[in-house]
């Protein structure tokens, strides 16, 4: 029968992921996204959601989500060019651009598909992309898709940026990078790699998942932090789906770039677009991002505490100062063992393993959010105490 044909082809790739500690499981959610949550019929504080700012289960997100579904249904009907491009998602798209001092933005509806669709719009066969090693599968995948010829610089090594571009005669180049990194929590150097991306011709590319809503004095994100405008990093991709609190996700840039993304982008192109009511409620997040500046201190307060905290148990912290503080393992089984530890305990914290990270760098990958109050972090601390001290004395 075919379908047995099947099954005993997939079987030993399952078997192997089993043996070698990868494999993946999924755990059911009861609850909204929060500092508490619903587990598997558990109740445990959860350390691993990408919700920075709390804003997921925010009352006022979640009043825009209901009023603009009385007002436009739920689904879109049809891509944007077809007839599913609403006035919500207008609106959003002219607030995200000034928001971020772009001249426009367009919305994808996932960060997966807005990387695929800029990547593969801008590049093709004779041109070349440089991207660090780290970056996200959604970039990486993204350059292969393009048909440019694809090089991975070491993680943040502007040298060997340099190199790679010098040896390079294609007519064009981008540079694309995470922001901040999302399995590290480290940021790139932006102002340094502008500079190298203006001295070989080339362009610069900052996908802003883990950063947009977090950093910088309004949220704007990473090239906020570091002050950068449109020249300088002139293709800026962010996710609505992590500090937004919503889902879907953005390119923001100059009105050649949008227009080029909208006739080229077949991950835009080809796809229905997102319900109106979602690009409504992220109006209301993108607001409260702006208004409630509170909740970036206190998540910036916790991050310091975390990790002083951390640094006084002896943890290996990560060089992170944003929201994704990973504590590194190295061995997959150990870091599932103390994941499962810190269950127990009742602290939900997923380990990450390859081929999410490089071999031997399993880690516990802690996200930190203004949901959390200090007296979770330091409950996570003590947990994570006992759960060393109970492994030391297995
Ligand atoms: C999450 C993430 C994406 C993908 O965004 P989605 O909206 O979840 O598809 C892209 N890049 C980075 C760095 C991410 O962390």
């Amino acid at each position: 029968m075919a379908a047995s044909t099947l099954d005993a082809a997939l079987a030993p790739a399952l078997q192997e992921r089993r043996r070698q500690s990868l494999y993946r499981q999924r755990r059911t959610l009861e609850s909204s996204q929060g500092a508490s949550v619903w587990v598997d019929g558990k109740r445990m504080v959860g350390f691993c959601s990408n919700d920075y700012l709390g804003l997921a289960s925010h009352p006022q997100v979640i009043a825009a989500l209901r009023a603009a579904s009385d007002d436009y249904g739920v689904g879109s009907g049809a891509s944007h060019l077809v007839c599913g491009h609403s006035r919500e998602h207008h609106a959003l798209e002219e607030e995200l651009a000034a928001f971020c001092g772009r001249e426009r933005a367009l919305l994808f509806s996932t960060g997966y598909m807005a990387n695929l669709g800029a990547i593969t719009a801008l590049l093709g066969r004779g041109d070349a992309l440089f991207e660090d090693r780290l970056n996200h599968a959604s970039l990486l995948d993204a350059g292969l898709l393009s048909g440019a010829r694809f090089q991975r610089f070491k993680h943040n090594d502007l040298d060997h940026l340099e190199t790679r571009l010098a040896g390079s005669d294609a007519r064009r180049r981008l540079i694309a990078v995470d922001g901040v990194f999302s399995m590290d929590g480290d940021r790139a150097p932006l102002p340094e790699l502008a500079a190298v991306a203006a001295r070989h011709n080339g362009w610069l590319m900052v996908d802003d998942a883990h950063g947009f809503g977090c950093l910088g004095a309004t949220g704007a994100g990473t090239v906020e932090h570091y002050g950068l405008n449109q020249d300088q990093v002139p293709i800026l991709m962010g996710t609505l789906g992590k500090a937004l609190g919503t889902f879907g996700a953005f390119v923001a840039g100059s009105e050649a770039l949008i227009e080029t993304l909208i006739q080229f982008a077949r991950s835009y192109i080809y796809t229905t677009a997102l319900p109106p009511a979602v690009a409504a409620a992220t109006r209301t997040s993108l607001a409260l991002v702006q208004s409630e500046p509170w909740r970036r201190e206190h998540l910036n307060a916790l991050i310091a505490r975390f990790r002083r905290g951390a640094r006084e148990l002896g943890l290996t912290l990560m060089d992170s100062d944003t929201a994704v503080q990973p504590l590194l393992v190295g061995d997959e089984s150990r870091a599932l063992a103390l994941a499962e530890r810190l269950e127990a305990r009742g602290y939900w914290v997923v380990a990450i393993r390859p081929p999410t990270v490089p071999a031997g760098s399993a880690r516990l990958r802690v996200t930190l959010s203004a949901a959390h109050t200090t007296e979770q972090v330091d409950g996570l601390l003590s947990a994570l105490t006992e759960s060393l001290r109970a492994e030391g004395a297995r």
